[in-house]
């Protein structure tokens, strides 16, 4: 087998058998993406070895490269002028040009998967598994959107009319789109954004998360290297002041958003409140996700995936499994298998290859969890508190609680709630779930299909997994995104999500 070592070296290789699948140029790619776990990246230990060797001189190279200086409001402000000013010729560009640009970057980022992974272990703190699922959910955004924008944006749609008149129907860009992204897909949700975005036709201001400035700056070159023209694509680097500037300018046509319900909520009411056109928001938030966990599940496959679910990542996903709900009669010794598999993972430096979890983002975000960690043990019971390498290290950590609504916010964290519930009180489980308000991702593991079937039908949550992990959606096989405090929809990677970024014109013409 050739190492894959030789095979980032090599331009345009694909790692693995797996990802070929998916990553081939398709016509359909719903159809014919296939369903994988994640984290079957198939890479022997040697092999990570010597790949965490080679991203570890990629990313002290990145770090030894001046820093990202914020933008102004001015600049803000400036960027819009020019998206506005691109966005007539972009629109104009056949849908299969945009496209051809999209595979063309999606073949650029093949081609330098090592840089980026490098990038993302040394900026986004992500674990080679982490880092190399996110490249390729990046290159599978590029490529399905180009795929699907080929068939939407193309021809008109014929509609039915009378004798001597003639109608169609075609979606067209927006304008001048804003995609604020956040820190914790850096490359794969910022590029998701904005390359939906173009795809429809729209000129797009793209605001990244000021904790990864520079994945997102080299994720613009690679566009601009594919192709799209600079006036069609402009960057925005700063906090949320700068964002919120972008959000209030008159003469933007949408924002697409991923990142907290609050800030979500905050650019409704900045949209609402303008003058200007009506303007809309695609939000993606967060979510306080459950998992239920009956008594005929099997144990080792509920401890392999709770603690792939709440733990991956450092649970900073925001489908990540915050709360568990376990049947009675066998919570004990299920706790028992998830803490005992927590112990085993290894929490450490994301560049060395074996490690499972890396850093929390930032030091905030760390004092945050720390707290959210001292007031649980004084309120919940403990079973499991490991001990983390100091710098921005939060280890596993199990609490029990007596009622769901103990917890009362997402933490985004490594930090796992655990409630036991009787059989017969299936009800008051849902009833906990439906009244957190969020509704983004919900785990099952149950043998009996009733149940499961029962639990689907009453709970409005965005992606559901049945006797499985819930995370990972992967693009074209599992739309993600949710309802309620979760966000708008559509569905990111999911068939509807470009028409939401588009205008929609009629055309009557009689003949
Ligand atoms: N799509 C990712 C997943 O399924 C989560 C995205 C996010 O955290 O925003 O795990």
């Amino acid at each position: 087998r050739v190492s894959i070592v030789d095979l980032l070296r090599r331009p345009a290789e694909i790692i693995g058998a797996d990802d070929k699948a998916s990553h081939a140029a398709i016509p359909l790619p719903a159809e014919l993406y296939r369903p994988q776990r994640e984290n079957s990246h198939g890479i022997e230990l040697g092999e990570r070895k010597a790949l965490g060797a080679l991203t570890s001189a990629i990313a002290a190279e990145q770090k030894a490269s001046p820093s990202v200086t914020p933008s102004t409001t001015e600049q803000a402000n400036a960027a819009v002028a020019a998206a506005r000013r691109g966005f007539k010729a972009w629109n104009a560009t056949p849908a299969t040009k945009r496209a051809a640009i999209l595979d063309k970057a999606a073949d650029l980022l093949e081609q330098r998967r090592a840089h980026f992974l490098a990038l993302l272990q040394s900026e986004g703190g992500k674990t080679l598994d982490d880092a190399l699922s996110e490249v390729r959910e990046a290159i599978d955004f590029c490529r399905y959107y180009a795929a699907l924008g080929q068939k939407l944006f193309g021809a008109g749609e014929t509609m039915p009319g009378p004798t001597g008149e003639s109608n169609v129907l075609e979606l067209h860009g927006r304008g001048a789109f804003v995609a604020i992204s956040p820190w914790n897909f850096p490359l794969a949700i910022f590029l998701g954004q904005v390359t939906a975005a173009l795809m429809a036709g729209n000129a797009v201001i793209a605001k990244p998360a000021e904790q990864t400035p520079r994945i997102a700056a080299e994720a613009v070159a690679l566009l601009r290297q594919a192709g799209v023209p600079p006036s069609a694509l402009h960057l925005i680097q700063g906090d949320g002041a700068v964002g919120a500037a972008l959000v209030a300018h008159t003469a933007i046509a949408g924002v697409v958003f991923t990142g907290s319900t609050e800030v979500a909520r905050s650019i409704n009411r900045t949209l609402a409140a303008k003058d200007g056109p009506i303007v809309p928001l695609i939000a993606e938030t967060g979510g306080i996700n459950a998992m239920i966990v009956d008594a005929t599940a099997l144990p080792e496959q509920v401890a392999d995936d709770v603690v792939t679910s709440a733990f991956r990542s450092a649970g900073q996903r925001c489908s990540a499994l915050r709360l568990l709900f376990v049947q009675d009669d066998v919570a004990d010794r299920m706790i028992e298998m998830i803490a005992g598999a927590a112990r085993e993972l290894k929490i450490g430096d994301p560049s060395e290859p074996s490690t499972h979890i890396g850093p929390v983002i930032d030091a905030d975000a760390k004092q945050r969890l720390d707290a959210h960690i001292v007031r649980m043990k004084q309120e919940a019971r403990v079973h499991l508190a490991g001990e983390a390498p100091s710098g921005n290290f939060v280890a596993p950590h199990i609490f029990e609680l007596s009622a769901a609504g103990q917890l009362k916010e997402e933490v985004f964290g490594p930090i796992l709630h655990v409630v036991r519930y009787r059989a017969d009180k299936l009800g008051e489980v849902l009833g906990a779930i439906e009244a957190t308000g969020f509704g983004l991702t919900l785990g099952i593991h149950s043998r009996i299909d009733d149940t499961i079937e029962h639990v689907i039908d009453r709970l409005q949550v965005g992606n559901i997994y049945v006797n499985r992990n819930m995370i990972g959606a992967v693009v074209g096989v599992q739309p993600f995104g949710g309802s309620g405090l979760s966000g708008t929809g559509p569905k990111a990677g999911g068939p509807h999500y470009l028409a939401r970024f588009a205008s929609e014109q009629t055309i009557t013409i009689n003949t």
